[in-house]
């Protein structure tokens, strides 16, 4: 029984507006719902974003397990409180070693640290120049920043490099460095000249290229070269390829210093939980140990895309571990996806308001684990429940 149950004289529902929004997205084919899946799921998972399949590897879970018995099941307070942890620290240090950066700062989720990042060296007064393409919690902190936000045309350096010389004023370009959606790579050298050229500060946010690009998953900054050079940070998510939970700043220490002092989604949130540090610092250390599974993960969406395209299908070519397939319309893609799962597959299914461009897509992740028959069995349950219209 509710506690507060309705009664004759009661007044009128307060969210009776919400119906109405629901009608809405159900005639757009875009209602979102939760499954909660099995432990066991007997489904193959193209969907996850778990790029190295490290998230059930015992090493991982052993690190995390271990964190847990010797802190605690939480962080017990914010960073600056009691939440910092030797854990934390030695994760941050060891973020910092292998992406090739000075200094490194962790909290709860990427997606506060790309509002860390952007609030904390954006602000009023500056200029935030923002991929078009880039990822909500970008697109938030440039909104909770206070700067002046520009929103510049997808992987266009030319066009960046106008708007910044536009502006006179402290001014940084903020871009992922793969994209979520279609899996393609932002110009990052192309960037980094027209940041360089206007003395301004380039954030990227490495969300889907740590453990997948550059020299043993060191990521796209360290693969372009641009690792731990000077006005450059990076932002990442321990959830994809280290298959834990938190996220991550890295750059020079002062700037990790002044986001210590001034970035609110690190100041006011509790520590990432210890179980979490502990398992995404494992799953790196593996990662240190096994180079290749970087390189593999980057094989697997090539067989992928390859064998999709080979049959027509419309697959824009994966620069890291993301492939992704359009389909006709939000409804055929929705029904493809559960086609897939029907089927014994599991893949993601990206729809308005999620894509940039309304055009709804199945997102495939490229495990580095997925063994040569797995992918011949994914491609085919893909192939035989295209909608007509998906090539
Ligand atoms: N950036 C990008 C590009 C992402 O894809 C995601 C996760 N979907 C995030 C940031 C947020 O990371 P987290 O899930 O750790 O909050």
């Amino acid at each position: 029984m509710p506690q507060h149950s309705r009664e004759a004289d009661a007044p009128a529902d307060v969210f009776a507006w919400i119906d109405e929004a629901e009608r809405a997205r159900e005639q757009a084919g875009l209602v979102r719902t939760l499954r909660p899946r099995s432990a066991a799921s007997p489904l193959l998972d193209l969907a996850s974003n778990d790029y190295l399949g490290l998230s059930r590897h015992p090493e991982t879970v052993r690190g995390a397990c271990a964190a847990a018995e010797e802190w605690g099941a939480g962080a017990t307070g914010a960073r600056l409180v009691t939440g910092t942890t030797a854990l934390h620290a030695e994760l941050e240090q060891e973020l910092a070693d292998f992406c090739g950066f000075e200094a490194a700062l962790v909290l709860s989720s990427g997606y506060a640290a790309n509002l860390a990042a952007v609030t904390a060296l954006g602000g009023r007064g500056a200029l935030v120049a923002s991929d078009s393409g880039n990822h909500a919690s970008i697109v938030d902190g440039c909104r909770l920043s206070r700067a002046e936000t520009a929103v510049v045309p997808h992987a266009d350096p030319e066009a960046a490099r106008k708007t910044l010389a536009a502006h006179t004023g402290r001014a940084l370009l903020v871009t992922d460095s793969v994209f979520s959606v279609d899996g393609d790579a932002a110009p990052l050298a192309g960037y980094a000249e027209a940041c360089r050229a206007r003395g301004a500060a380039l954030v990227v946010d490495d969300a889907h290229g740590l453990g997948v690009l550059g020299e043993g998953g060191r990521g796209a900054l360290h693969a372009a070269g641009l690792a731990g050079a000077p006005g450059v940070v990076a932002t990442l998510t321990l959830s994809k390829s280290l298959g834990s939970q938190g996220g991550a700043v890295l750059g020079p220490a002062k700037v990790i210093r002044h986001l210590v002092n001034t970035a609110r989604t690190f100041i006011f949130d509790t520590g990432l939980a210890p179980a979490a540090a502990g398992g995404a610092l494992a799953a790196l250390r593996l990662l240190r140990r096994e180079p290749e599974r970087a390189a593999r993960a980057r094989e697997v969406a090539a067989l992928l895309h390859g064998r999709l395209t080979a049959a027509g299908l419309a697959s824009a070519r994966p620069d890291a571990a993301v492939v992704s397939v359009r389909a006709p319309s939000a409804a055929a893609a929705l029904r493809w996806a559960a086609d897939c799962r029907e089927a014994g597959l599991s893949v993601g299914c990206f729809r308005p308001p999620s894509v940039p461009d309304g055009v709804s897509r199945l997102r495939l992740t490229a495990r580095a684990d997925l063994t040569g028959e797995e992918i011949g069995r994914a491609v085919a349950v893909i192939l035989r429940t295209a909608p007509a219209g998906a090539a």
